[in-house]
């Protein structure tokens, strides 16, 4: 009797970003006609794989065409090509080389969290720019590629794009982890021979910190001697007999895995925050600021103080999308110019907290 086929197989981590591209509003397409294109109406097309090169594959793609939309945009989900330019010509190739750049800063950057930054590196001519990264993609980025790139996390940071980029990246890394160990319980004694190695073992997981989080982005572990106790993100006990917890782990209703402040650092560890250069709180990650009548600000900056009804807060200037009281920009960083004297709410607000990651994550700091 004949078998009827009711299923195609479809490799599971193609399946992850095939979907994910999906709940973004994108159907993946495989094209002859090009290594990857979008046509603005949601078909992404993508060479057939006998076409990738042997170490790329589509989640790769993928996440790459998706990096190159978060910075251009979200209306460049509509235009073809993410409506960068593909002629080069004069100076827009120009930009468009800053665009790619910027697309594989950020690239990196949404992969280090889970410890993917060299299983899902790109494998075009830019290899060898996005290998000499730094361990924080976005440091030494000229002003544009940092604009670029934060204005990049700062939208896959929003929705729709946070739950679904999450969702996977856990996925790839979960799978990454279950390969691995499929491929050392089946053979411990042989490893593969280099030339038949596949993507997977040629880049294997990293360790995980007690804290459940990677020891090491995929290229670049902590800096020696990090510990968690020297991390930003470490938040110390409120009482007496609490623990120390790591707020990279934190959501709303949990507070964040235990840690031990002596022990190694994991491979995101931060060194202290600059709140007199960040300001990320103070600009688009949060709106209102509410003043207090006993906030100093009333008497001392009274140009600063906003009124509606009852309530009080600190002016904001809404062409730049920050508080009134800050200056700066992203090149030079930013800085409170009545530090000294901040309402209340600012003082609370402490750097290295759940909160503070948080906007960090908003304005793209962090991923
Ligand atoms: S993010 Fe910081 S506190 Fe959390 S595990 Fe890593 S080094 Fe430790
Ligand atoms: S509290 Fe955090 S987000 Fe706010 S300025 Fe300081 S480091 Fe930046």
């Amino acid at each position: 009797m004949n078998r009827s086929v009711s299923a195609k197989y479809i490799d599971p981590l193609d399946h992850i970003w095939i979907a994910a591209a999906a709940q973004l509003g994108l159907t993946v397409e495989r094209s002859p006609h090009g290594y990857a294109h979008t046509d603005g109406k949601g078909k992404l097309y993508l060479a057939p794989t006998e076409e990738l090169d042997a170490d790329d594959c589509l989640a790769q793609i993928i996440l790459h065409e998706l990096c190159h939309g978060l910075t251009q945009g979200e209306d460049s989900f509509h235009k073809p090509d993410w409506g960068l330019c593909n002629d080069d010509q004069s100076t827009v190739y120009a930009d468009d080389v800053t665009r790619e750049r910027a697309c594989l800063r950020l690239q990196a950057s949404l992969l280090r969290p889970y410890g993917l930054r060299q299983l899902l590196a790109p494998t075009t001519d830019f290899r060898t720019f996005y290998d000499a990264l730094p361990r924080q993609p976005l440091d030494e980025a000229s002003p544009r590629e940092s604009q670029l790139t934060q204005d990049g996390l700062s939208l896959a940071h929003h929705p729709p794009y946070r739950r679904v980029l999450t969702e996977a990246l856990a996925a790839t890394a979960e799978l990454h982890r279950a390969v691995a160990r499929a491929a050392r319980n089946s053979d411990p004694a042989k490893p593969p021979s280099p030339s038949l190695m596949s993507m997977w073992q040629s880049v294997p997981p990293p360790k995980l910190h007690k804290s459940g989080l990677p020891m090491s982005d995929g290229m670049f572990e902590a800096p020696p001697a990090a510990t968690c106790g020297g991390c930003a993100f470490l938040k110390p006990p409120e009482k007496r007999g609490a623990s120390y917890r790591c707020q990279r782990t934190a959501a709303p209703e949990s507070p964040g895995k235990v840690v031990n402040p002596i022990a190694g650092a994991c491979g995101l560890f931060e060194p202290p925050l600059d709140c007199q250069r960040c300001a990320a709180c103070c600009r688009h990650a949060f709106s209102l600021v509410p003043i207090r009548p006993s906030d100093e600000i009333h008497w001392r900056h009274p140009q600063l103080v906003g009124r509606s009804g009852k309530d009080l807060t600190v002016l904001r200037d809404p062409e730049r999308r920050c508080c009134a009281a800050i200056e700066g920009d992203a090149q030079e960083g930013y800085r409170c110019l009545i530090y000294a004297h901040r309402p209340r709410t600012c003082r609370e607000f402490s750097a290295g907290t759940f909160n503070c990651l948080e906007a960090r994550r908003r304005v793209g700091l962090d991923a």
